[in-house]
This record gives C-alpha cells, structure tokens and sequence, in this order.
C-alpha cells in the first residue's frame, strides 16, 4: 500500500518522506506554513516556508524567523518529494501545499475561500489523488451572498450613518478581513479610521500591491467632526475597551461568517451584522473538493462529523485529521461573545 504523504503527530500535521510539518502547532525544524493567521502561523520553528505573497504579512505576525519563500506553482525538490505552493484564495498569501511521491498526489489545504476577492489571489483548483480540507463553515446553512450585494449592504449603513453624523464602528478579524472590507467599501463617504493593530498589516497589504483606500489611525484625525462621519475598523478587543468611546454616538456592527446564524448579532450587542467569511461556505466547500477530483478526503478543524458523513454518502473515501486550529477560533476571536 502507498505511504500517507500527510500523517498526524503531536505537533502537527507531518510529511513522512519530506520531514517536516504543515501549519505545526508546536515547534519543529521545519514548518510550512499555509498562511499567516495566528493558529496556523506560530512562532518556534527553526525554519519557515510559505509563498512568496505571504512574506509581508508573515513577518509583521512572526518578526524576523527563518523564512523561506516560492512563488505561487514553482517546486522544489525535498527528499525526493516535489513540492509547490497554490493559491487558496483565503488571504493575502495563503497556499494549498501541493506534495508529490512515489506516484501519488496530496493537496494540504489550509483554510480557503473558492469565491472572488480582490485582496489575493484566486483559489487554484488543484488534481490530486488525496485531499485535506478545513471544514469551518461545512454546514449547508452557511451560504455566502455575492461581494456586491454585501458591500452595497455595508456601504448604505456607513452612508445613512455618516449622514447623522453618527460613527459607524465595524468589528471584524485584523488580518484578511478588515483589509477584504476595505477594498469593497466606498471611501467618497467619509473618512477610514483603523485601529492600530489593523494599519500594520494594511501596509503589508500595500506594499505587496493590493489596492486599498487610504486609512489613518485616530490619532492622526485632527478635525473631530470626520469622526462622526468615519468608518472605523477595528477588532472586537478594542470594539469592547474604552478606545471606542472617543467616537461618541455610534452605530456598531459586526462582520463574520456566524453573523449567518440567528441570534448571533443580538447576543454580542452590535447593531449590525454582516455576514463576511474569508472561508469557504457550504457549496464553496463541496465545489472545492469536487474539481480536485480526489477520491480519499480528510477533513480537519470546523464541522467534522457532517462533513465526513455527507462525503461518505458521495462515494468518496471519507476521513479526519485532529488538529489544534482556530478555524472556529480564529473566528471565534471575531465572533461575538454570548450575553452572560
Ligand atoms: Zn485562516
Ligand atoms: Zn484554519
């Protein structure tokens, strides 16, 4: 029988033949990374690698590590193994993990998103025999509406706000999201306001190429009245501290894949909720697997047991791996707390 290419061990999801880890929770001699949010991209690795698009965002969450990088579909050869790097559409470089050997094909995943987003490249549908696949949002209620729909939503809040002279604060996750609502929104309407711990990994944004509108930190608003016009991104940390006051009276709102479920936006307080995810939804996730045209699936972090049943039920050879990702808890960082 062929040898796995991908195994689990304590600290990771681990290539035999290779020798090292993709997206290790505990430190080991050699990482791949798939992308650059917290629970896939930790620090004590001696050495990283990841594509060439992720470099800039890596280095602002990881500092100055041991970082190797491909570009998008250029290979390498490691221990006999052929491996490369494809877009998975998730963030500002993120990569499936493409490994060959011994005549079989393995696709490590990451998180991705199979819908279009200006701010990375577009998910690549790559041929393998075997699959791993993130299930965060693997439930059929999770149907995302199209960009356009979402930000005509978000740009007539901002708008209506702005014209009360009422701040419209938007909570979402600082790396990915905040940047994918910043290409969508429509800066004529006032000023963007960013809390400090987004404006670094917008720079990283730029400075890779992506457009983005120009931002400024409260700080750096001298006229009080902008404020009462301006859209504020920001994390939910800083949407529950007294950084938000400053703003006075304002709208509040929430941008997340769970905004989709009932109740979520009442139970964390906010007057909106927009349902944004950087993952896959229900379909996104099925047409994924299905144009990778792998007949053995693994599945990892989010809706397990659903996902492996349903692909089951497909003819497909149906699995899952254990992991220590956030996927919900990436999220769930930037998902509303319940009311105690
Ligand atoms: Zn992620
Ligand atoms: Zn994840």
């Amino acid at each position: 029988m062929a040898q796995d290419l991908v195994v689990q061990r304590p600290q990771g999801l681990y290539c035999p033949p290779g020798d090292f880890y993709i997206d290790p929770w505990r430190p080991v001699a050699r990482a791949v990374i798939t992308h650059a949010h917290s629970d896939h991209a930790r620090i004590g690795h001696g050495q990283y690698l990841a594509a060439a698009p992720a470099e800039g965002v890596l280095r602002v969450r990881l500092g100055d590590v041991n970082l190797q990088t491909l570009r998008y579909g250029e290979a390498i050869e490691h221990h006999g193994m052929k491996l490369s790097l494809h877009p998975a559409g998730h963030v500002l470089g993120s990569a499936q993990v493409r490994l060959e050997h011994g005549g079989q094909v393995w696709v490590a995943s990451g998180d991705y998103k199979v819908a279009p987003d200006p701010t990375c490249a577009p998910f690549e549908p790559v041929k393998c025999d075997v699959f791993i696949t993130e299930s965060t949002f693997g439930l059929p209620i999770y149907r995302w509406c199209p960009d356009q729909e979402l930000f005509a939503d978000i740009n007539g809040w901002w708008r209506r706000n702005a014209e009360r002279g009422v701040a419209s604060i938007l909570t979402c996750y600082s790396f990915g999201k905040a940047q994918r609502i910043l290409s969508g929104v429509d800066p004529s309407i006032g000023s963007i306001v960013v809390h400090g711990a987004v404006e670094p990994l917008n720079r990283a944004y730029r400075a890779a190429g992506v457009q983005l509108p120009p931002t400024r930190l409260v700080t750096e608003v001298s006229d009080k009245a902008d404020l009462r016009q301006a859209l504020v991104i920001c994390p939910p940390s800083a949407a529950a501290s007294p950084w938000v006051r400053r703003f006075g009276e304002a709208s509040t709102a929430f941008a997340s894949g769970w905004m989709q479920l009932r109740g979520a936006r009442r139970r964390g307080g906010y007057d909106r909720g927009f349902v944004l995810s950087d993952h896959a939804d229900w379909p996104g996730l099925m047409s994924a697997i299905g144009a990778t045209g792998a007949q053995r699936v693994i599945v990892t972090h989010g809706s397990i047991p659903v996902m492996v049943r349903y692909l089951t039920e497909q003819g497909l050879q149906a699995e899952s791996f254990e992991t220590e990702y956030g996927g919900d808890a990436v999220e769930a960082d930037a998902a509303p707390e319940p009311a105690p």
